[in-house]
């Protein structure tokens, strides 16, 4: 029987949650220095023996022990190529970083496997983003909670910056606000210390490289944006996966199919994307790498017929990044990509009259 109740009351698919920063429960009496790391310790037992250096199988209750046997690097498998990378700039080789999503997936509708739970109960730590970016994973996460520590990195966030999409959920897209973004390989440090304590100087100093890199690529983004007509700085694209990043780049943006792909654009939405696209006359739309094209394509030919010409602006990463060789294998990489398309496509068309 692979798969248990959660114990300590774990939401699955909760709408909350993000003001707490834990997506479940937390057990009392773990000392304060700890329940500061953002590790959702319902393995406590996990959490010890990994302290103690207990690396190697154990018998029964195994699962529960340090489980990395890959050249004694602990395993941490994380779920998008977001948090993948997040965790690659603070670790370092220090440990293996397995990611669950390939390039190109939409977090939002992966269904796990049962090789996935697998994988997922094999690790020394999951990394998930949160804030239900992983909606059809969180339930199986939820699942597993009581005998995997998961860190949950958006969570962690400040709620007073975490920003409300429809039906007053919290929207999970923070990655392109790097300022925001920022605040979190600190957290990802701090998880990765508790479970190879060794390694916390070495954490700690990545992280705070790292941060100090994605600050300097909000103020380059901040810049470059700028140079955008201001009437001009709108961006329409196939989901709403870009409110932090106008929050942060003072760019209006409107998503053809809300902030999950999970529900379907309907034609009400389209007409109004049209009417908005035709009225502020906006040469481009922009599709993306992980979500179906079709709305944007009704978008403009919407526009089309009523005589008014909109092109595609260039594909933007969005819940994913691109493979490894890619321009947007990492986060600092993808947002100077979206930037410089933004950028080109916008700043190019002719003014409004
Ligand atoms: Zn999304």
């Amino acid at each position: 029987m692979f798969f248990e109740k959660p114990k300590n009351g774990a939401r699955s698919g909760a709408r909350s949650g993000h003001s707490n920063g834990f997506s479940g429960g937390f057990p009392g009496g773990w000392p304060a220095a700890t329940s500061r790391s953002g590790v959702l310790w319902l393995t406590v037992a996990a959490a010890v023996l990994a302290a103690a250096g207990c690396g190697g199988p154990t018998a029964d209750g195994g699962k529960l022990a340090r489980k990395a046997a890959v050249g004694g690097r602990p395993r941490i498998l994380v779920t998008t190529t977001v948090v993948a990378d997040l965790v690659r700039q603070v670790a370092g080789d220090r440990v293996e970083v397995d990611c669950l999503m390939p390039p190109g997936i939409d977090p939002h509708s992966y269904k796990a496997t049962p090789r996935d739970a697998e994988r997922l109960l094999e690790a020394d730590l999951v990394v998930a983003s949160g804030l239900h970016l992983e909606g059809r994973l969180a339930a199986l996460l939820a699942r597993l909670a009581d005998r995997v520590a998961v860190l949950s990195v958006a969570d962690r966030l400040p709620a007073n910056r975490i920003l409300e999409a429809a039906g007053g959920i919290p929207d999970p897209h923070v990655w392109f606000d790097a300022g925001l973004w920022s605040l979190l390989p600190a957290e990802v440090a701090r998880a990765l210390a508790a479970i190879d304590p060794a390694g916390a100087e070495t954490y700690a100093a990545r992280a705070e490289t790292y941060a100090a890199r994605l600050r300097e690529a909000d103020a380059e983004a901040r810049e470059r944006l700028a140079t955008i007509p201001p009437d001009r700085r709108v961006l329409v694209t196939a989901h709403d996966a870009f409110r932090y990043f106008g929050r942060a780049y003072g760019i209006e943006v409107v998503g053809v199919q809300g902030t999950s792909t999970a529900s379907e654009a309907g034609l009400g939405d389209i007409n109004r994307l049209v009417e908005l696209v035709v009225s502020r006359r906006i040469p481009a739309v922009f599709v993306e790498t992980s979500v179906a094209d079709r709305n944007v394509a009704a978008l403009i030919e919407g526009a089309r017929a009523r005589g008014h010409q909109v092109s595609i602006g260039g594909r933007l990463y969005s819940d994913s990044l691109g493979p490894t060789e890619s321009d947007g294998g990492t986060l600092e990489a993808a947002l100077a990509a979206n930037v410089e398309t933004i950028v080109t496509a916008l700043a190019a068309g002719e003014a409004a009259p």
